[in-house]
C-alpha cells in the first residue's frame, strides 16, 4: 500500500525555495517524493544540491515575482522542464517595518506585490493547469497577521491577510474542480527574515514569554504541514488556514 503522504510522481513549484521556510519546505516535499522547481529572485543552488541527494529533480527557475511578467511564464517553464506541475507552494514574501502614518507608497508597492499579487497571479495560471488535469493541490504561506493586526507592517498585515481571503476564494471556486487551495500560518521562525528580532534581547525575551512551547520555530517545522496539504491524505481539506506556531494562536 503507498503511503498516504507519498508524492512519488508529483511536481511542485516552491518560491523562495533558496532559503529559510521555502528552503525547508522545497526538500520535505523532494523526502516525500515530489520533483522542485524552485523559483525567486537569487538561484537556489544549495536547495537544488539538497533535493538532488534524495534522489528528486529539480530545477531552478528565475523569477522576481513582484513583477507580472515573470509570474506568468513560471508555470510553463516548470512543466516544459519538469513534465508537469501538480502542487504550488506560495512562500516568497518581503516585510517593511514603520509607523501607519509615515507609511510609504514604495513599502506597500513593494510588499503587495511581492507578497499578495504574485500569489494571486501565479495561483491563477497554475490554477488553469490544474483544473485542466482534474488535480491540484495550492498552499499558501499566510501568517500570525492573517488572523491578527500586527504593529508597524501595515502593508504586510494588509497582505497576509488578503492570502487568507484567496486562499478561502480560490478553494471554493475550484473545489469541485479537483483542486485544494489551503494556507499554513508559521508564527515566529527562525529565518533571516526574523534574524533582526531574534538579535533583541528584548524583544526575543517578550516573544518566547510569550510563545506557548517556548521557542522559535524551525523552518523544518513547516515542512510535515506542507507534506500533507499537497498529499492524497488533503483531499477534502479545503480553504483551512493551518497555524504552525507553537501554541501563538491558542494563547
Ligand atoms: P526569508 O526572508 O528567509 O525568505 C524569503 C524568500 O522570499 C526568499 O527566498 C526571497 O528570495 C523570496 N523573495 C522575496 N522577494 C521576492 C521576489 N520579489 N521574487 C522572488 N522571490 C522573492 O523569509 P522566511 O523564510 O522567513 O519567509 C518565507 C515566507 O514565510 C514569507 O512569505 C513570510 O512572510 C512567511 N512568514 C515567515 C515567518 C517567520 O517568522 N519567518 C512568520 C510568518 C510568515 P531572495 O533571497 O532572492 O530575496
Amino acid at each position: 500500500m503507498t503511503h498516504p503522504f507519498d508524492l512519488s510522481g508529483r511536481v511542485a513549484i516552491v518560491t523562495g525555495a533558496n532559503t529559510g521556510i521555502g528552503q525547508a519546505i522545497a526538500v520535505a516535499l523532494a523526502a516525500a517524493g515530489a520533483d522542485i522547481a524552485c523559483v525567486g529572485r537569487t538561484p537556489a543552488q544549495e536547495t537544488v544540491g539538497k533535493i538532488r541527494d534524495l534522489g528528486r529533480r529539480a530545477e531552478i527557475v528565475a523569477a522576481d515575482l513582484s513583477t507580472i511578467e515573470p509570474v506568468r511564464r513560471v508555470v510553463d517553464e516548470t512543466v516544459a522542464r519538469l513534465g508537469g506541475l501538480h502542487i504550488l507552494v506560495n512562500n516568497a514574501g518581503i516585510i517593511r517595518r514603520a509607523d501607519a502614518v509615515d507609511f510609504t507608497e514604495a513599502d506597500w508597492d513593494a510588499v503587495v506585490d511581492t507578497n499578495l499579487k504574485s500569489v494571486f497571479f501565479l495561483s491563477q495560471a497554475a490554477g488553469r493547469h490544474m483544473i485542466a488535469a482534474r488535480h491540484g493541490r495550492i498552499i499558501n504561506i499566510a501568517s500570525m497577521l492573517t488572523f491578527q493586526g500586527g504593529i508597524r507592517v501595515p502593508s504586510y498585515t494588509a497582505s497576509k491577510s488578503g492570502v487568507g481571503g484567496l486562499t478561502k476564494l480560490l478553494a471554493n471556486e475550484w473545489a469541485a474542480k479537483g483542486v485544494t487551495v489551503n494556507a499554513i500560518a508559521p508564527g515566529y521562525i527562525a529565518t533571516n527574515n526574523t534574524a533582526a528580532l531574534q538579535a533583541d534581547e528584548g524583544r526575543n525575551k517578550a516573544i518566547l514569554d510569550r510563545i506557548p512551547a517556548g521557542r522559535w520555530g524551525d523552518a523544518a517545522d513547516l515542512g510535515g504541514a506542507a507534506v500533507f496539504l499537497a498529499s492524497d491524505a488533503a483531499a477534502y481539506v479545503q480553504g483551512h488556514i493551518l497555524a504552525v506556531d507553537g501554541g501563538w494562536l491558542a494563547r
